[in-house]
């Protein structure tokens, strides 16, 4: 155990935050709320601190949403949102596109009710969402069904139940042009799930087979890319000596974190564990290496909460 490695959250460590920060930047899932529901006292901590006049702002990984689905299922839970304290990576990545003024079309491994919509409000045009229909075992038959489009000059990658072997080919035949874009929204490799014996695939599993066919690395959207972060900050005015980052993965939420330049606290309501802060940034295990290392940890947002 070394001085850089992470602090259990105590009570004066809590009030130190309270006292120095003024926006509360939550990762979503494994946090506030997870496949069964908000997750216990994390209610209380968020409307606590509006109370006491702080900012809290929903930055999440999942492309499934939009922000109004966000804005939605905040709400549903009781979480005080306005469309402009979500950053999700499907309008990120509208946002990223819109930035560069990208008027071509975008080849889309994703859902179309969230990074479509989000595209949409752009208006930047797109296909590609839905199931592929099934595909035959030849060659031939494989290029009978890939009919490129010349406009294509972006393949967009998120969440996609439905990827496959032809969306594979098409992506990666799009990115044998240079001139293509290849954007991800992230790279988590699995989803939190309620049964701790079931993985479910995250968007890492679609983003990596059209990363290893075209050979070419997209650019990243999500955590622990910092667009999140500067897109809030932007908007927001934020001061990221004044920031605090809770997450439930280290090698997202607190990379970010540290990326951005903000403090950080990990909870371990999600996916990462004790043992992964011991090891955070190191592979093999390497004590004298921790810059993966939150500031703090706590069992759960509730445990923190129950020092402000
Ligand atoms: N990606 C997808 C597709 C998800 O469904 C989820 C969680 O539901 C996540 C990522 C993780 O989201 P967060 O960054 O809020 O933990
Ligand atoms: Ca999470």
């Amino acid at each position: 155990h070394t001085d850089k490695m992470a602090h259990l959250i105590n009570e004066s460590k809590a009030k130190e935050i309270v006292q120095n920060v003024d926006n509360f930047l939550f990762d979503c899932d494994g946090v506030l709320w997870d496949g069964n529901g908000v997750i216990q006292g994390s209610l209380d901590v968020v409307l606590k601190l509006k109370q006491m006049g702080k900012k809290v702002f929903y930055v999440t990984n999942n492309s499934s949403s939009s922000r109004q689905d966000y804005v939605k299922k905040c709400k549903d839970y009781g979480f005080p949102a306005e469309q402009d304290d979500i950053v999700c990576t499907a309008f990120i990545a509208a946002q990223y596109l819109h930035s560069i003024n990208f008027k071509d079309k975008v080849y889309l491994i994703g859902k179309e009710e969230s990074i479509g919509r989000e595209l949409d409000l752009v208006g930047i045009r797109y296909f590609g969402p839905g199931p592929d229909p099934l595909v035959g075992d030849s060659y031939k038959e494989w290029l009978k069904d890939i009919h490129l489009d010349p406009e294509v000059k972006c393949v967009l990658v998120g969440f996609d139940a439905h990827i496959s072997f032809m969306k594979i080919m098409k992506a990666a035949s799009y990115l044998r042009n240079p001139d293509c874009l290849y954007v991800a929204t992230n790279e988590d490799g699995s989803l939190p799930a309620k049964e701790s014996s079931i993985c479910i695939p995250g968007t890492g599993c679609m983003v990596l087979p059209v990363t290893v066919a075209s050979e070419r690395n997209p650019i990243l959207m999500g955590k622990p890319a910092t667009n999140m972060f500067d897109v809030l900050q932007k908007v927001h005015s934020l001061d990221p000596a004044r920031c605090m980052m809770t997450g439930d993965r280290i090698s997202t939420d607190i990379v970010f974190a540290k990326k951005c330049g903000i403090r950080s606290l990990l909870v371990l309501s999600g996916i990462s564990t004790i043992s992964d802060i011991y090891h955070a940034g190191q592979n093999p295990p390497k004590h004298e290496d921790l810059q993966d290392q939150p500031d703090c940890y706590a069992e759960n947002l509730a445990e923190f909460g129950k020092y402000i």
